[in-house]
């Protein structure tokens, strides 16, 4: 009887060498309060200039969302205090974002639906306090590095679309290399409004956001949690006294939201162009260099099924990051068989990372799996001794051609040693030879199976089969 409403805002830094008004590093984890400078420890009469490698992704990013990019923005005041803003307010956009009216599609079942994106802009980030038992400690390291918000219309109808959407947005900003939105480290952090509504009601009922959210499934909670609590006030007739417009933050541990303040109202930040700063109209070159998009998660999925034939199941793997395509496509390079590479990165590499162990950290390079592909596509062993190889290569940094030699997994490919057993395993079965000429072909499994027998397992099977059929006539 009710529907979900959620729209989303999140905030990702770009992944500019310097910050967003200064020319101090962006590098996070460093010694803090050794990134500042006079610009953004906000000291009087320090002027910030803009740094035009955020602008040149941030139209990117409008770009790769099908948006209106604006050829003249604004920069604006936000107002208000707390320790870790110096200059008491937030160089932000408000009247003029950079980016206006995109759209995401994302997948739900197995149809597509269409998500809009109101706006991103531009703003910077404040610094980061730490709260000690008698003290607050603030770190300036990070005061002024790019953000960029993205901002959904509230078209998000469940927690599900919530991540699909949040998890295609991932993708798409590193795709474009515009951010590392690594949400541990804080590069990719969502907040999550939400509201309900009765089934076929089109007005919009009073929202909640939600903080502090900084993994996918925590999302996914945190919304199936308010959704709930939201339900349920409604029924037992509490709706207008328990939900009312404010800033809820989720306890990690259980599982719930709690409210953290009442939501201000944008007048409340006393918004105001900034005069320190001009607007910013982008040049035609700049706008020209930054519409060049690299290939986009969409676009390389439908490549690889059409230009590899591999299936659709597969292509979702490999697009599902960024680092995992790369891979993937560094692989392909140096091997002859697209379908051995998918089964090989998909199935036995994957399959043997485990203890938080990504494709990123992997001990197995895309150029050591493709050596042994190779030893695999030339014969030299089998795909069963391949597994035994990826098994030493994933633990130590044992030379792939030695594993093979140690471990005495080369294939027989020579025909006198494999033709001699040949002769034997018919002479030992006249009868059934017989069998098979006058017409029982099954049989020929049963030759193959004795000849591998006798030879250990290290024939080159596909070389059996040949001198067999040459054998048998
Ligand atoms: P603010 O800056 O105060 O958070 P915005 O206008 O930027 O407000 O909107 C924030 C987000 O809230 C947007 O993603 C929007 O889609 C979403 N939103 C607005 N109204 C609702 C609602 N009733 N239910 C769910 N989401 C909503
Ligand atoms: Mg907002
Ligand atoms: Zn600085």
């Amino acid at each position: 009887m009710f529907e979900t409403v959620i729209g989303l805002e999140v905030h990702c830094q770009l992944n500019t060498k310097t910050k967003i008004f200064c020319g101090c590093s962006t590098s996070f984890g460093e010694e803090p309060n050794t990134h500042v400078c006079p610009t953004c420890l906000a000291l009087p009469g320090a002027l910030p200039v803009l740094n035009s490698q955020a602008v040149k992704k941030a139209i990117s990013f409008g770009k790769a969302i099908n948006a209106t990019v604006n050829k003249k923005s604004i920069f604006d005041r936000k107002n208000y205090f707390y320790p870790d803003l110096p200059k008491a307010y937030q160089i932000s956009q408000f009247t003029i974002p950079i980016v206006e009216n995109g759209e995401l599609i994302i997948k739900v079942g197995d149809k597509n639906k269409r998500i809009g994106i109101t706006r991103a802009h531009l703003e910077e980030d404040a610094g980061k306090n730490s709260h000690e038992s008698k003290s607050s400690l603030v770190d300036l390291n990070r005061a002024g590095t790019p953000l960029l918000e993205i901002v959904s219309e509230p078209d998000i109808r469940s927690s599900d679309e919530a991540v699909a959407y949040l998890k295609k947005l991932h993708s798409i900003l590193r795709f474009l290399n515009i951010s590392d939105a690594n949400m541990q480290e804080g590069s990719f952090r969502c907040d999550v409004n939400v509201s309900i509504r009765p089934k076929g009601d089109e007005k919009l009922y009073t929202r909640v956001e939600i903080k502090n959210l900084n993994s996918f499934r925590f999302i996914q909670k945190a919304i199936e949690y308010e959704v709930e609590r939201q339900c349920e006030a409604w029924e037992d007739g509490r709706y207008d006294s328990e939900v009312v417009q404010e800033t809820r933050l989720f306890d990690t541990t259980k599982l719930i939201t709690k409210p953290m303040r009442s939501k201000e109202d944008s007048a409340e930040y006393r918004y105001f162009p900034d005069p320190d700063l001009l607007p910013v109209i982008i040049p035609d070159e700049l706008m020209e260099e930054a519409s060049i998009l690299p290939e986009l998660p969409d676009e390389k999925r439908a490549r690889y099924i059409s230009e590899f034939g591999i299936k659709e199941s597969d292509a979702d793997v490999i697009i599902s990051s960024y680092e995992m395509a790369k891979y993937f496509e560094d692989l392909i390079a140096g091997t002859n068989s697209p379908k051995l590479c998918v089964t090989w990165l998909t199935v036995e590499l994957l399959g043997r990372l485990k203890n938080g162990v990504t494709i990123e950290t992997s001990p197995v390079n895309s150029a050591k799996l493709s050596t042994l592909l190779n030893r695999i596509e030339d014969g030299t062993i089998s795909q069963k001794a391949a597994k035994d190889v990826l098994d030493v290569i994933i633990e130590s940094d044992e030379d792939i051609d030695s594993v093979i030699d140690r471990l005495g997994l080369k294939q027989v490919s020579d025909d006198s040693a494999i033709l001699s057993i040949i002769d034997t395993v018919l002479a030992a079965n006249e009868d059934k030879v017989a069998e098979y000429k006058s017409g029982k072909d099954k049989l020929f499994g049963f030759f193959v199976g004795q000849v591998m027998k006798e030879g250990k397992g290290a024939f080159n099977p596909a070389k059996v089969n040949e001198l067999l059929k040459t054998k048998l006539g």
